[in-house]
């Protein structure tokens, strides 16, 4: 249970096709150990945000659900 520092770009208006970023905490399964990395916001098809990024240590696919879209 760390402090998380989420900082999550809001869209403004709809229909604005805008590359979220997302900084924060992802768990690595790898490394077993929380990292703290940068990546892309995206949007799955049942509607679920999700951020992904790579882990700084080594390199494995982190992702995070940030929860359902609105
Ligand atoms: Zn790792």
């Amino acid at each position: 249970m760390g402090v998380l520092c989420a900082q999550i770009t809001p869209l403004e208006g709809e229909g604005v096709s805008m590359t979220e970023s997302y900084s924060g905490e992802f768990y690595c399964v790898k490394c077993k150990a929380k990292r703290q990395a940068t990546g892309q916001v995206v949007v799955n098809d049942k509607g679920t945000r999700m951020a992904k990024a790579t882990c700084p240590t080594c390199s494995t696919n982190l992702n995070r659900i940030l929860g359902k879209a609105t």
